[in-house]
């Protein structure tokens, strides 16, 4: 059962307003879950779920909802879904929105970067790839030891690795 008893009615024009196309007509169809390489992720996103805590003003459950960041912004959702929603925009809105709203909020496709080169783990990626004959890991930098310890130290410079360094490890 959803409470809406806290609801912000406002919500939706905070995170997305008109970018969002007619995201009143969404219907909660799932065509856009059905077309995204994100739900494959080892968090998927789900984004017909993030659209509906969008419309439904759910405040706390949205800024608790690190799903956002596994998009990986191939736009899929925008050309599949049937009401004229702009997914995407709204994924995208929301990431602005939960760092604007809590700036230690450090996302989990930030620490995934440093780590590897990539945004985010896929579970199943290497499977896939070897299934179509393809190498299982990607010619990303994580391929190239001493190229990735040279993007780890440029990263350190950061502020945000500096604030966090916990989170970052070696
Ligand atoms: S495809 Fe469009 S209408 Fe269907 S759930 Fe996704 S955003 Fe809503
Ligand atoms: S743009 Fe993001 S949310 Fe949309 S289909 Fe691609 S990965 Fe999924």
């Amino acid at each position: 059962m959803i409470d809406l008893s806290k609801a912000n009615k406002k919500l939706w024009q905070e995170v997305c307003g008109k970018e969002a196309g007619d995201i009143w007509n969404c219907f909660a169809c799932g065509t856009c879950v059905g077309g995204c390489p994100a739900a494959e992720a080892e968090t998927p996103l789900l984004i017909r779920s993030v659209v509906r805590k969008v419309l439904f003003g759910l405040e706390d459950e949205l800024l608790e909802d690190a799903t956002p960041w596994m998009c990986v912004t191939c736009n899929n959702c925008e050309e599949f879904c049937p009401m004229n929603v702009h997914p995407f925009q709204v994924i995208v809105g929301v990431r602005r929105w939960q760092v604007r709203k809590d700036d230690s909020n450090v996302p989990g496709a930030v620490v995934e970067i440093y780590k590897s080169g990539h945004t985010q783990a896929v579970g199943k990626a290497k499977e896939l790839r070897a299934s179509v004959g393809l190498e299982e890991v990607p010619p990303a930098i994580v391929k190239f030891p001493e190229l990735l310890e040279k993007f780890k130290a440029m990263l350190k410079e950061t502020e945000i690795v500096k604030e966090y360094d916990y989170m970052f490890g070696g």
